[in-house]
């Protein structure tokens, strides 16, 4: 026995593919950048949205906000929410960062609408930028993509950093644009993987730009989609660190399905 100890010593000892094995290195992966998960082509195609009339809540729906105030919102630390609230309309305050409802939600399907101010100024994604997260996890980006180009994984309607929309169908700074958003909550395993990854249908201004579209995991600024596994969530709106001027918000209500 101690013979053929020795022996296995003395083989990896004299063994040069052994060796090669324990030392060898290997390039480590580059270190994510931002450009490195955006794609700019192709755009999608612009279509000009036909007239639709103010989609007032559904009997059914939970208010979200109704122009009065924000009482079904608040920051992510559980203190009132300090947007500004004037003639019906809710106004980023950039200086008070993003916003959480209430309640938290598991699938929905949620109506809002957002504005993006008449003379908006800056570019790609310093240009009205929001968003809608999804259970607090995933973005729904918001932008003014009216004549704007940016990546198009990061244009309004994409699920951010991930899919692109089918088309352009931005109204112009100015004017309001529809979000109808049908969400179909995850599914987790017990090891945290996901069983169903979340879905997602996006209707702006009455047009599909989001076709139960599967979503991969989160939605992140540097890296990939990951997995992180969790319950029901709050919808988080995004105030977004660009120095252009805030975007608004009106009529939004969500019906939990
Ligand atoms: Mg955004």
């Amino acid at each position: 026995m101690k013979k053929l100890f020795t022996l296995a010593l003395f083989t990896i000892a004299t063994c040069p593919a052994c060796l090669a094995q324990t030392t060898k290195e290997y390039p480590k992966p580059e270190p994510m950048r931002p450009g490195m998960s955006e794609y700019w082509t192709p755009q999608p195609k612009v279509v000009e949205p036909g007239d639709i009339k103010l989609a007032t809540a559904p009997s059914d729906a939970i208010v979200l906000f109704d122009g009065k105030d924000l009482s079904a919102w608040m920051n992510p630390n559980g203190s009132a929410a300090e947007w500004t609230v004037k003639n019906g309309v809710m106004t980023v305050d950039k200086s008070k960062g993003d916003i959480v409802t209430r309640q938290k939600f598991g699938s929905f399907q949620l109506h809002l609408e957002w504005c993006v101010p008449k003379g908006i100024t800056g570019e790609s994604q310093a240009r009205g930028n929001s968003g809608v997260f999804l259970q607090d996890m995933y973005e729904v980006q918001i932008l003014d993509c009216f004549g704007n180009e940016t990546y198009v994984n990061g244009m309004t309607g994409s699920i951010y950093k991930q899919t692109p929309p089918l088309v352009n169908v931005m109204r112009k700074p100015g004017e309001w644009n529809v979000y109808d958003i049908i969400y179909t909550a995850p599914v987790f395993k017990e090891d945290g993987t996901y069983l169903y990854k979340p879905f997602v249908t996006v209707i702006q201004n009455g047009v599909v730009l989001q076709n139960h579209t599967e979503i991969q995991g989160t939605t992140e600024y540097i890296g990939f989609p990951r997995t992180v596994k969790h319950g029901e969530g709050p919808i988080r709106l995004q105030s977004h660190g660009d120095p252009s001027q805030p975007i608004s918000f009106r009529n939004i209500w969500i019906r939990p399905l």
